[in-house]
């Protein structure tokens, strides 16, 4: 079967063509500045990228774009819309109403709306993604993956904070946890590598990219994770602070004079390595300016690197033992020099980097040596075939 996947954001739209059964990439590409002007990048597997100016002034218009694109003589893909088995939506949030993936009829949308108030800027945008999807492609399955899904198996005292009960009770507030279809499917794969069961294993998946989170992945199930209510919790991310002493907030509100909207602005976009460092989000950037001496730069890079190590600790606490520490996303699958520093705290775990094989980028790889009493392992996450292989086992 040939599955859409979609992740619809606020203005910009990506998508992925899937064959299931060689679960090959057949066209992917993103639609950005929806509501503005409008841009469609469009790639065909094996092809180069093609870019498109037509205005984008709705999802729908962008989908429907995409979707001639797939069909297209030139640069499509499938001769015919019918031949899309499926489509698969990244959806944000699912509160505590969803606690696995769910094939999208109205009912199912309504209860997806009413997770809208946890995540305001994100659900609206991904309901606005399948409501265009289920015009343009009337009678075609669909289904929502959820990033908080898979951490709905957290115990209560992992996901309850210590404010007063009735805030959960009346709000839902309590940790969610992101980046779940990632952590769910970079654990799998790190038993399979290792030829284990993941029912078998502990596994501590490191998912650091511009948003990062941690996970302890107990017997296939995520016990604990590190992002929140919201994913600004948690670890020193590109752009955001992670965790903070809360009292921090009025402190600077006063200081600075900014409101609740001005300070989170600062806590998600203006934080993390970027703030520290002033220089950049990006680890590239972060090691060039570390190489001719920024202090601030490096400075970002410990900052980082100590957090993960603490949550390392914690998660090896918390499941009391760890088997296997995986590392995915931009930095955790592509940054040597990041993963040496973080194992290099971990002699007590019993690990050691085998310096040769963690030199390398983007590629399935065990990088601890055969002695060591816990494995280290580099897996690419990829959340859109995850999402492709969800939406085909439950359509
Ligand atoms: P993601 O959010 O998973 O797409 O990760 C994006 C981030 O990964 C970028 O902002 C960089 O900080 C980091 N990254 C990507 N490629 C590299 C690389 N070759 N070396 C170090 N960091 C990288």
């Amino acid at each position: 079967m040939k599955v859409l996947v979609i992740n619809c954001g606020s203005s910009s739209l990506k998508y992925q063509l899937i064959d299931s059964e060689s679960e090959q990439v057949l066209a992917k590409g993103l639609c950005e500045r929806i509501g503005i002007d409008g841009v469609l990048t469009h790639t065909p597997a094996g092809k180069d990228k093609i870019v498109f100016n037509d205005p984008l002034p709705n999802h729908t218009v962008a989908v429907g774009n995409v979707l001639k694109q797939l069909t297209d003589k030139e640069n499509g893909v499938i001769a015919d819309l019918s031949e899309i088995g499926a489509v698969g939506h990244r959806v944000v949030h699912g509160g505590e109403k969803f606690a696995s993936s769910i094939v999208l009829t109205d009912e199912v949308i309504a209860e997806i709306d009413k997770c809208s108030d946890l995540a305001p800027l994100h659900n609206p945008a991904n309901i606005i993604g399948i409501n265009a999807c289920r015009e343009l492609m009337p009678g075609v399955p669909m289904v929502a993956v959820f990033d908080t899904a898979f951490h709905q198996t957290m115990p209560e005292e992992a996901y309850l904070y210590g404010l007063p009960y009735e805030y959960y009770e009346k709000y839902a507030v309590r940790r969610y946890g992101f980046h779940g279809t990632s952590h769910s499917f970079v654990s799998k794969r790190t038993a399979e590598l290792l030829g284990k069961n993941v029912e078998d294993m502990k596994i501590i998946v490191c998912h650091l990219g511009n948003g990062a989170s941690i996970s302890a992945v107990d017997h296939g199930k995520s016990v604990e994770t590190s992002m929140g209510l919201t994913p600004l919790e948690g670890l020193v991310m590109g752009t955001r602070c992670g965790d903070i002493d809360p009292a921090i907030l009025e402190f600077i509100a006063n200081k600075e004079g900014l409101d609740i909207a001005g300070l989170l602005n600062v806590c998600n976009k203006k934080s993390g390595v970027l703030g520290v460092s002033g220089v950049s989000s990006d680890f590239r950037d972060l090691h060039a300016a570390a190489e001719e001496g920024n202090a601030r730069a490096k400075a970002a890079l410990s900052v980082f690197v100590h957090r993960v190590v603490k949550y390392i600790g914690a998660y090896a606490a918390v499941m009391n033992g760890v088997d296997a520490i995986a590392f995915t996303a931009g930095c955790g699958e592509n940054d040597p020099i990041v993963r040496a520093d973080i194992m290099g705290y971990l002699g007590y775990l019993g690990i050691t980097l085998d310096a040769e094989k963690n030199n390398c980028r983007g590629k399935e790889q065990v990088i601890s040596t055969p002695d060591s009493k816990v494995t280290a392992i580099i897996v690419p996450t990829n959340e859109e075939l995850a999402i492709a292989r969800e939406t085909v086992a439950l359509v």
